[in-house]
């Protein structure tokens, strides 16, 4: 198809043909690429009768990957983010900074533990918390920062950990979108004091369900573990364990370390295949009018987890949502992101309304996104049609 007819074909919301039809669908990224070594890790387990101690072997290998000395896996990234919370002991009169962007996991143990959350607002074009919006929300009360990586790309860390050391506060990197992203030659999770990842069914590393903290401190992971597996509870040897603290049971189980330890043999090559395929993606839309790519800044690597579709919504006659629409329409099934602005969604939060007006930034970013869930398994010609479909919808709509 030459652009001119692209201007000429209705749009699918409108009755036309869609430029891929039911018939011939997108790939999605579910159902997963299990990696084949997977069964019989699981078989080993279960011939074990739960005797192999995959789960350490699972630690080892994530920390290791990742550019840290320790892990403690536990049953997903909520349960993860509220151990550090716990296990570190913040809680009422203590301020932890959580990016505005993000998911329920990265505030849940925040306001389990008692602290405040505090949102930083965000970069326009990346969606990422950056040491100047994170440093205008620092307090005498700050103890922490929950920078999230999000849609597969790593926060600018150097400044942000320059930052937290001159008022001493800890970084904790929320890894779950970008597992393995690189950053200036070292890798997501291993940059700040401590990482956490999910290995969620969706997420780049599925386990079904999981999730994981990784840290260089024995000491912050010792505490990390007390309080997420050990029940709150030295272990006295012979005499028991005495139950000194609040603590719980989120232990990650051997036959889930399994598939772990067999998927994370195959995903520096999916990995590599996604990177490439939207590199491919994103220079096919670069040059269409309205079209905001994603920026990856020098010495990074973009995961694209989610891809983020942004339009400069001023050149469009519709929003986000209604683009979101036409586009799913066209068989590029995609959602406003809107829902990921914390304060907005989770109505629970104190503040929540005074947070939305005060995050400038994140509203504007999320108002004029559309995302999806990228996937390795996309083609060459599916790249194809994605951009065609962006160029189709966003000509029909231009002013
Ligand atoms: C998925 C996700 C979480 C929560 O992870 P679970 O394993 O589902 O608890 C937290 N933060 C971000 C950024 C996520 O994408």
């Amino acid at each position: 198809m030459t652009t001119a007819e692209i201007v000429k074909t209705s749009l699918a919301l409108d009755g036309g043909a869609p430029v891929r039809s039911a018939d011939d669908p997108l790939p999605t990224p579910r159902p997963r690429i299990i990696s084949p070594e997977a069964a019989g890790m699981v078989r080993e387990v279960l011939d074990s009768g739960f005797t192999l101690d995959l789960t350490s072997d699972f630690e080892t290998a994530v920390a290791e990957a990742s550019g840290a000395k320790y892990g403690v896996a536990v049953a997903n990234c909520t349960a993860a983010i509220h151990s550090v919370i716990g296990g570190l002991g913040y809680g009422p009169g203590d301020e932890v900074i959580v990016s505005a962007i993000s998911d329920y996991g990265s505030v849940a143990g925040v306001v389990m533990q008692g602290a405040k959350a505090v949102f930083a607002d965000v970069d326009v074009r990346t969606g990422l918390v950056t040491a100047e919006t994170i440093e205008e929300v620092i307090t005498p009360r700050t103890r922490a920062i929950i920078a999230v990586h999000f849609y597969g790309l790593m926060c600018d860390m150097d400044p942000i950990v320059e930052l937290a050391r001159r008022h001493d506060i800890l970084v904790v990197e929320d890894v779950c979108q970008a597992m393995l992203a690189g950053y200036k030659g070292r890798v997501a999770g291993g940059v700040g004091d401590i990482g956490c990842f999910s290995f969620d069914a969706g997420k780049l590393l599925p386990t079904d369900n999981g999730g994981m903290a990784i840290s260089d401190d024995a000491d912050v992971i010792a505490a990390i573990r007390k309080f997420a597996v050990d029940r709150g509870a030295d272990d006295l040897g012979p005499l028991g364990r005495e139950h000194n603290g609040i603590g719980f049971n989120y232990r990650f189980g051997d036959m889930e370390s399994a598939v772990g330890l067999a998927q994370l043999k195959i995903l520096p090559d999916q990995l590599k295949r996604r990177v490439e395929l939207a590199e491919r993606f994103t220079a096919k839309i670069s040059d269409i009018e309205g079209v905001i790519t994603p920026r990856v800044p020098e010495g990074q690597v973009h995961l694209h987890w989610l891809y983020p579709l942004q339009f400069d919504l001023e050149q469009f006659r519709v929003d986000a949502s209604q683009m979101g629409e036409a586009l799913s329409a066209e068989g590029l099934n995609c959602s406003p992101a809107m829902y990921y602005l914390i304060p907005h969604s989770h109505k629970f939060l104190p503040d929540r309304e005074a947070d939305v007006e005060r995050l400038v930034n994140a509203r504007t970013h999320l108002e004029r996104t559309v995302r999806w869930g990228f996937t390795e398994k996309y083609t060459e010609r599916d790249i194809d049609d994605m951009a065609t479909i962006v160029a189709k919808v966003t000509d029909a709509y231009r002013r």
